[in-house]
């Protein structure tokens, strides 16, 4: 017999879930329930598709065993069982997800009641025992095995005798210490009060023998103990109970028992639908994003049942993918059992309970987004950038669905605000919705072109993710106003008569200057001119047409080979003192024109957060000035 190491990381989450103290230890045994039940579905799984295997449903169940005398409480299922090799991977290493929540979920509380936000399964037993056995034969295997742990230091695996497939585990309750009994977890009366409380809904049936004392038959006051095989659960599922019967908590433990998440729960939306398809569904909104949510790793999808059967873990049809983060289950009794998993996917029922579902989802957000800001921003915190996948993807598809769930960051309000909220406060004579895209919020409110749209008093949406813009532009309008970039050539802002008259004159006058300007830089712009958004800076960098500087960037660092070019143009504040410079710089002769103009491109690349081309050329510029 060998004795193995735990993976280093587990080892870490086992001692922190063996020694820190837990409000609720008691949670052990739903996690080794939920474990049992399973097991139970993956040997219904598996006599779904292979002919030889039936599944009689009254040899499936769970039997919870408590004895005093040995101090052990076991659990016993008829589940699928486990091979040597799943026994070694599965209760040796915490699954790998397991552990990166755990390392995420560490930085921030420091481990304090880190079962109640995050389940660790089957390690949850060493909170509650010494010594942990398990005795498991697996439905592909003929042998059993014998899997043994006192915690931290390592487990050993050996031959074992075990006649049916399923598992046994043996908790070996710890002494009681001084402040601290462990009594409780060996009495009939706390187990029952546990399962109760966390696994009443499981569909098979968890077993206990009670021991009763009763009146001896044919004696007046002779007692006897008779002990009678009890089912604690009454296995009705969740959703299919009376939602006035729940409370807030029930939801959470039962999200936290499907290990749906490892956070608590935003919202909980419970549907049962009695129409042409009849179905019950239990939907979560959660608050943060699994750690793998914006990788391809992550799968969304609703567990699938059939008349409280289990059918698909992850029914993907169900969700679309902007609402990719919620979570849950729909049970429909008019399903067919029959048809096969794959028939079930195209299912016509299917599609009305998606399009369903999906309204509801959005209605519930809206009602967050109305009636809890705060808890909405958390929300849009985590799933925001979803959202605004959604408004992008399929060609805009989904715009209408999106479009009022979304926010961004107001010039004015200094905190994100709706659109609707934008265009309920324009001014009626405004014409477009503005923005203006840059990495954070300060970077965004510094920028230049900001200047004109804020001195007309106008509101500006600060884009700081990626995708903000391309979701606006496949919005284009919202309630008929259209998107404007700050940085976009004409603002359509309609300068007054005495500014189109001195604008008129600038360009006159400094034609043959911008003109030279214009030759110096090439075709890094397509023009230089005069500006009409700046008032206290020299210079900006602005695009004529469609793609927006940002877009060009963004597209740019993509790594295919497709590259854009926004058509750049080189604006000069005409009422800043620069213009003497310049024109000081252009009767000089070309040398000196060059030098300016190029320095001040070169800052206006900066500005834009974008790469000077020649950087040892531009400190050089900026000594010569300095001479
Ligand atoms: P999780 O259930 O979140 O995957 P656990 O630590 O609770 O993590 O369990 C790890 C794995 O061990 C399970 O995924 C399962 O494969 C296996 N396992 C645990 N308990 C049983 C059981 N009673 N029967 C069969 N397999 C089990």
């Amino acid at each position: 017999m060998e004795k193995r190491e735990f993976q280093a990381e587990s080892k870490k989450l086992l001692d922190m879930v063996i020694n820190s103290i837990y409000s609720q230890r008691e949670v052990f045994l739903r996690e080794l329930i939920s474990n049992a039940s399973d097991a139970i579905d993956k040997l219904y799984y598996r006599a779904l598709t292979d002919d030889n295997l039936t599944f009689n449903k009254d040899d499936y169940y769970i039997k919870l065993t408590p004895n005093k005398d040995t101090r052990t409480l076991t659990v016993t299922d008829t589940g699928i069982g486990m091979t040597k090799e799943e026994m070694e991977n599965n209760l040796g290493i915490i699954a790998k997800s397991g552990s990166h929540q755990f390392k995420k979920e560490n930085e921030i509380k420091d481990g304090h009641d880190i079962i109640g936000q995050f389940g660790v399964g089957f390690y949850a037993a060493f909170m509650v025992a010494e010594k942990v056995t398990v005795i498991s034969r697996s439905i592909d295997s003929e042998e059993a095995y014998k899997w043994e742990s006192t915690g931290p230091d390592g487990y050993t695996i050996e031959p074992a005798e075990k006649e049916e497939v399923g598992t046994e585990i043996i908790l070996y309750i710890k002494e009681n210490e001084e402040e601290e009994s462990y009594d409780e977890f060996l009495e009939e009366y706390r187990i029952r009060q546990i399962v109760k409380k966390y696994s009443d809904f499981i569909r098979y049936p968890i077993k206990m023998d009670v021991t009763e004392s009763k009146l001896k038959e044919g004696t007046e006051d002779e007692y006897e103990d008779v002990i009678t095989e009890e089912t604690l659960n009454t296995m009705i599922p969740i959703w299919k109970k009376n939602k006035s019967e729940l409370t807030d908590e029930d939801y959470e433990n039962f999200y936290r028992e499907k290990h749906y998440g490892f956070d608590k729960p935003l919202k909980h939306i419970h549907i049962s639908v009695d129409g042409a398809v009849r179905y019950d569904a239990i939907l979560y909104i959660p608050e943060s994003a699994p750690y793998n949510y914006y990788t391809k790793e992550y799968e969304k999808g609703l567990e699938l049942y059939s008349n409280g059967v289990l059918i698909m873990e992850k029914s993907p049809e169900l969700l679309p993918d902007y609402f990719s983060f919620v979570k849950g289950l729909v049970d429909s009794e008019d399903l067919s059992l029959n048809i096969s998993r794959e028939m079930l996917q195209h299912d016509r029922q299917l599609k009305i309970i998606e399009k369903n579902i999906n309204k509801r989802i959005k209605q519930q957000l809206k009602q967050i987004l109305t009636n809890d800001r705060e808890a909405y921003e958390r929300f849009y915190q985590s799933f925001g950038q979803q959202l605004k996948y959604g408004v992008y993807s399929d060609f805009g598809q989904h715009k209408e669905v999106l479009q009022d769930l979304l926010l961004f960051y107001s010039s004015k309000e200094k905190k994100l605000v709706t659109l609707d909220e934008y265009v309920e406060r324009m001014p009626e004579e405004q014409k477009y919705i503005y923005y203006a895209q840059g990495d954070t919020v300060e970077r965004a409110d510094k920028l230049p072109q900001t200047e004109l749209v804020k001195d007309k008093g106008y509101e500006i949406l600060y884009f700081t993710d990626e995708i903000d813009e391309f979701a606006i532009r496949m919005l284009m309008s919202y309630k008929d106003k259209e998107f404007k970039n700050v940085s976009s050539g004409d603002l359509g802002i309609e300068p007054d008569e005495k500014e189109k008259e001195e604008e008129k004159e600038a360009a006159k006058e400094h034609e043959d200057l911008f003109k030279k300007m214009k030759e110096v830089l090439g075709d890094k712009v397509t023009d230089v001119r005069a500006s009409k958004r700046l008032k206290s800076h020299p210079v900006v960098l602005t695009a004529d047409g469609e793609i927006s500087i940002e877009m060009e960037k963004i597209i740019n660092s993509m790594p295919d080979d497709q590259q854009i070019k926004a058509d750049k143009v080189l604006e000069i504040n005409v009422n800043h003192e620069i213009m003497n410079a310049l024109q000081r710089a252009h009767d000089q002769g070309e040398e000196q024109l060059k030098l300016y103009t190029n320095l001040l491109f070169n800052q206006a690349l900066l500005i834009e957060g974008l790469p000077i081309e020649d950087p040892v050329a531009f400190t050089n510029d900026m000594v010569k000035v300095m001479l």
